[in-house]
């Protein structure tokens, strides 16, 4: 794996994003900004996932206007999302946001960018450069990639803020074909000391979606590149930051919560597994500490392959082998399976 590449660190609330602090796991709210019961509501869900800064959509002043509501009944930091429309980013800056995602290209004249740019220095409240290969304009530079035509016009923004004196910057850079999004990534973080949030946009549904994002995600997280992720889902955001987790805790990243191992089952499994793996993931949910869990298909192999597991079991005929770190603990019975291995689990 690549040593990380160290970025300047930047505060979004009480969060820091870059210079080698924990790679941030964020997501976006689905609900209508305006309906600020049911935003606050679906932020609290996402905190008690995980989720450790939040992007809400602000498209109109109504939506700018519930930002100071939403923000005094969360935890995490909360970032508006502005297309367009310089006023609502100034509004939402006035409601108290932490950070503002915006794509200074489509903010219109230079006047109303500085006018941005100026109240967030103001307020220290960094500003996300949000490029997306689709939002590109099609007679944007087009003899190049589109990787480079996304690079080209993320460091003409750059140098706008930057001309204002302004240096609190993320920057990045999605599209959904993923070696263009690596691409766009890797040239991008040669060139620029700012932090960089790293997602695959529009990846799809959870089947599809998350394969494509672990794999955009996760080669430039192996890069060393990225300091703050999100997984976009067509699903619900919590899905998102579950996604996100399990993306870092394979790279050895991050740790939250419990990571179950279990064998594919083949020709030597006496048991039907898929049901008893199925529901100790289910019972894992509740635990938040981070323990390594097994559940295997046979006593010959199954506790030496997963020898690293704080906790297993190796499911024979009947009969099941529980194991901690390879070691044999006790032989409990089929209808104890689940219920057995979950005692250890707590026991730990
Ligand atoms: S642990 Fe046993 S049942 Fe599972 S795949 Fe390996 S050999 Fe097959």
């Amino acid at each position: 794996m690549s040593e990380k590449r160290i970025s300047k660190p930047i505060r979004v609330g009480n969060v820091t994003v870059g210079g080698g602090a924990p790679i941030v796991v964020q997501s976006m709210c689905n609900t209508d900004t305006r309906d600020v019961m049911s935003t606050i509501r679906q932020i609290r869900e996402l905190e008690e996932v995980g989720c450790e800064v939040i992007r809400v959509a602000v498209p109109d002043m109504e939506a700018a206007e519930a930002i100071p509501s939403i923000k005094k009944r969360i935890k995490i930091p909360l970032v508006a999302d502005i297309h367009f429309d310089y006023r609502l980013a100034l509004a939402s800056i006035k409601g108290g946001v932490d950070m503002l995602r915006i794509n200074p290209g489509n903010i219109g004249e230079p006047a109303r960018v500085k006018a941005v740019v100026l109240a967030a220095k103001e307020r220290r409240i960094p500003i996300r450069i949000g490029l997306n290969a689709g939002s590109l304009p099609r007679a944007y530079h087009p003899e190049l990639s589109v990787a480079r035509r996304m690079v080209e016009a993320a460091l003409e923004e750059v140098h706008l803020l930057e001309s204002l004196d302004f240096d609190l910057i993320k920057i990045s850079l999605k599209a959904f074909d993923v070696p263009t999004t690596v691409e766009a990534y890797r040239d991008i973080a040669d060139k620029v000391p700012y932090p960089l949030h790293v997602g695959i946009t529009e990846a799809g549904t959870p089947r599809t979606g998350i394969i494509r994002s672990s794999v955009g995600i996760g080669t430039l997280l192996y890069l060393g590149i990225g300091d703050t992720i999100r997984v976009s889902l067509t699903s619900a955001p919590r899905e998102e930051v579950f996604a996100a987790y399990e993306i870092l805790k394979s790279l050895n990243l991050r740790e939250r919560g419990p990571i179950l191992v279990s064998c594919p089952t083949c020709g030597r499994t006496e048991v039907d597994l898929i049901p008893v793996a199925e529901a100790v993931e289910k019972e894992l949910m509740r635990i938040s500490k981070p323990v390594k869990v097994a559940v295997m298909g046979c006593a010959v192999n199954g506790p030496g392959e997963a020898r690293d597991a704080d906790v297993g079991i190796a499911c024979g005929k009947g009969k099941g082998i529980l194991f901690k770190k390879g070691e044999k603990i006790g032989v409990v019975e089929e209808k104890d399976f689940i219920i057995a291995l979950m005692r250890e689990v707590d026991k730990l």
